[in-house]
């Protein structure tokens, strides 16, 4: 029949067979993410319509008090404030019955994992932002011009655009080794400022450590073993791992990992270095971060007093 539109949901897109994706079939995709602070503002202005809300309600406290919380938390805090409400006898539901439901609802059993705790904010905040900072000094790296600390889907914690791991023209040595940098600048921030490092940069160790066995194994950008190709084992072929057969001997296998270890290392070093001199910039843009959980282009460049002008 003409005209019949099939949607479908799932929170786990990244599992879903590729066929089932192609055009003529499920080909568009529209992504729900979390709600930002502003978002979560008007998701609750909306759910509190029509209730008995006390003035001095402040839906601004309540909006940042809610990271993590999707519409349907949102309306399950203003039904237990209601509750809590009732059953107090009172007539009107207050600040004292809407804050004390946050935090039934953070407790409840599932959603325990999803919603952020004010240290984690905080970390993703410093995490997000060394990534952002380091983006945008260094010159050969993808201009950051947007960033958050709302989780979007189920790996990522916060997220920052735009890092492309692989690009469609030609990289050069100096652009790889400044994404390298940017890719590891994250967990240099955790640890320059919190002293110690969380689990949160997984993901972006995953993807440096891949893109240096790259540049030494495919690009032949390693000066210690020179221009040759040696296959990074990197192939993947519907979905299985085809370990390729090592064609080279034992001493040069370690003389690989070795140059991979020293690459991620000098670049994380690097990272580490640029925060340090530029902690300042890195202080004020993850408390601007923490505060309005996502950053524009103009309120990166505004945090950090610099034009973001490779863009
Ligand atoms: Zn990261």
């Amino acid at each position: 029949r003409e005209g019949v539109i099939i949607m479908g949901a799932t929170n786990r897109p990244d599992v879903l067979d590729v066929a089932l994706l192609r055009p003529g079939r499920f080909d568009r995709r529209i992504t729900i993410n979390v709600p930002d602070i502003k978002e979560r503002e008007e998701i609750l202005a909306l759910h509190m319509r029509g209730k008995p809300i006390a003035k001095g309600v402040d839906i601004k406290i309540l909006a940042r008090r809610t990271p993590g919380f999707v519409g349907a938390d949102l309306e399950n805090l203003v039904n237990e404030a209601s509750l809590l409400a009732a059953r107090e006898g009172k007539d009107k539901i207050g600040m004292k019955e809407l804050e004390e439901s946050i935090d039934r609802v953070i407790a409840g059993p599932e959603k325990k994992s999803r919603v952020m705790r004010e240290r984690e904010k905080k970390i993703i905040s410093y995490h997000e932002s060394g990534h952002t900072l380091v983006g945008n000094l260094l010159p050969f790296a993808d201009p950051i011009y947007k960033v958050s600390i709302i989780p979007r889907g189920s790996a990522a914690l916060g997220y920052t655009l735009q890092l492309p791991l692989e690009d469609k023209y030609l990289a050069t040595k100096s652009e790889l080794l400044d994404k390298l940098t940017t890719l590891l600048a994250g967990r240099a921030s955790e640890e320059l400022i919190f002293n110690e490092v969380s689990t949160g940069a997984q993901d972006d160790l995953k993807k440096a450590t891949y893109l240096a066995r790259k540049m030494v194994c495919d690009y032949g950008m390693s000066e210690k073993l020179g221009p040759v190709a040696l296959g990074s084992n990197s192939e993947v072929f519907l979905g299985r791992d085809l370990l390729k057969e090592k064609n080279y001997s034992e001493e040069l296998a370690f003389n690989v990992d070795e140059e991979i270890h020293n690459i991620v290392e000098s670049c994380y070093q690097k990272a580490l270095d640029i925060l340090k001199k530029h902690k300042d910039k890195l202080i004020r843009l993850a408390k601007r971060l923490e505060e309005k959980e996502i950053l524009n282009k103009e309120e990166i460049e505004e945090a950090i007093g610099l034009s973001l002008i490779h863009i």
